[in-house]
């Protein structure tokens, strides 16, 4: 087999053969297709795509180009994995994970670093003093086994033919394939072991995916591909147009996490400003619930959405995530969390210039604002500043007069200079004016399922 014969029938629109699908990722992974060669197949399938089967081979020949994690014999029921295509302000595995753990699921759970404007869990973990989340597989595994849930990064060794194929496809303009895409979530998803996978597929301003078509045209592939590999995958398409919850940056979205988990009654003060985020404690409900129908936990979807409302009303979701924080090397309760988590150096209002209602929240102007004031990073290497970001006081179909406060700018000392810059722009995320507040309310979160 020859790799240029390969790229030329990728070039002229024909369908490659398992066999050469599994040569060329092999190839990429020992070094022999060097990065060129492996360039100008990933352009040729950009532009004339992949059937089904040759992404399914794709996934499968990434997914063994590396470790793969084997999770049977985990006590409970079937490992459950829970994956976000990603978004501003999306903590919401600090809130489903939990959830699962409380209720019997056990969730080994990898997650990246945030790159661009959209967040990683592990930099929001890592915002919480003495947490781990470079653990080895065994202790990985171990400590799901004793906890019910572990939270971990990535792991070098699984896939490692998606870190060499995504680092060439973000610099030589072949992200946005749908096939390619799919391949590289679901390759890593299947290599981490889970017998069931939850995909929540962005979808709006601030995904990855900006319209309904694509991010449904994804979601079928991805669930296709985890069915097809074995691992019976589920999806729901959910909104991203303004930034879930009310908080952008790490060690606020740790607060605003807590905030949810809360049972009924509790005094603990998290630290932030606004209330819980209807929306964003729904979502964090219909994924778990997602989870545990999945793991055959209960019959019936609605018996599911009772059960993950339950766990967080009774704070048994709490202490799970008390235990996972404490097992990983943080401190040993929740409320040392909150205590222990880094502050900004200056906290700025910003006020509206206009009344009406918030019809607009731009995800993506936040989130690239919120990068910009260091909580997030535009390359790979640059470092962040746990305790900046932004409160969102008032979202979209919220009515306010002139001075209220829409927002708050945790700033480092760094930015101060930049906060006249950082409010304008701040402003303009907001669209305030005319709106019907009873239909803004009715607003889709989730727009489908699909299985
Ligand atoms: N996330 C991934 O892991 N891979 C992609 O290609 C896109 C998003």
């Amino acid at each position: 087999m020859n790799i240029v014969d390969i790229i030329a029938k990728k070039r002229d629109g024909d369908e490659l053969s398992s066999a050469e699908i599994q040569f060329f990722v092999r190839g990429v992974v020992s070094g022999s297709v060097p990065d060129y060669q492996a360039a100008a197949l990933l352009m040729a399938t950009y532009l004339r795509g992949m059937n089904r089967r040759e992404t399914l081979d794709l996934t499968l020949a990434m997914r063994d180009s590396g470790e793969t994690i084997d999770l049977s014999g985990l006590p409970g029921t079937p490992a459950i994995d829970k994956h976000s295509t990603g978004g501003v302000g999306d903590k919401a595995t600090l809130v489903v994970v939990p959830i699962l753990a409380a209720c019997g699921v056990p969730v080994l759970k990898m997650s990246g670093r945030g790159l661009g404007y959209s967040g990683g869990t592990v930099d929001k973990l890592e915002s919480i003093p003495g947490f781990r989340t470079h653990l080895s597989i065994a202790e990985a595994k171990e400590i799901v086994s004793r906890v019910g849930a572990v939270l971990i990064g990535q792991s070098g060794e699984l896939a490692p033919a998606d870190k060499i194929l995504y680092a060439l496809r973000d610099v030589t303009a072949t992200i946005e394939c749908i096939s390619l895409i799919a391949a590289s979530i679901m390759s890593k998803k299947l290599a981490a072991g889970a017998k069931r996978i939850v995909l929540d597929v962005k979808c709006g301003k601030g995904a990855f995916m900006k319209t309904r078509a694509r991010a449904e045209e994804l979601a079928h592939e991805l669930v296709r591909i985890g069915n097809g590999a074995g691992v019976p995958t589920t999806a729901v398409i959910s909104a991203m147009d303004e930034p879930l919850g009310r908080t952008v940056g790490n060690a606020l979205e740790v607060r605003e996490a807590v905030q949810n988990l809360l049972p009924q009654g509790s005094m603990l003060d998290v630290g932030l400003t606004g209330p819980p985020d209807v929306r964003f404690r729904e979502l964090s409900v219909e994924l778990a619930a997602h989870g545990l129908h999945a793991a055959g936990v209960a019959d019936t979807p609605e018996e599911c959405v009772r059960l993950a409302a339950g766990s967080l009303a009774s704070g048994e979701a709490y202490r799970a995530l008390e235990r996972i924080v404490a097992e990983q090397g943080g401190p040993s309760t929740l409320q040392q969390v909150i205590q222990s988590l880094p502050t900004a150096h200056t906290i700025l209002d910003v006020a509206s210039l206009t009344e009406g209602v918030v019809t607009e929240l731009d995800a993506e102007k936040i989130g690239r604002l919120a990068t910009e004031m260091g909580a997030g990073r535009l390359a790979k290497t640059d470092s962040i500043d746990p305790a900046v970001g932004i409160e969102l006081l008032c979202k979209t179909g919220d009515t306010v007069a002139i001075g209220t406060t829409l927002a708050r700018m945790h700033l480092s000392e760094r930015c101060l200079n930049q906060s006249s810059a950082y409010a304008e722009r701040l402003l303009a995320a907001y669209n305030v004016g005319t709106g019907d507040v009873a239909l803004l309310a009715k607003r889709p979160l989730i727009y489908c399922d699909i299985s």
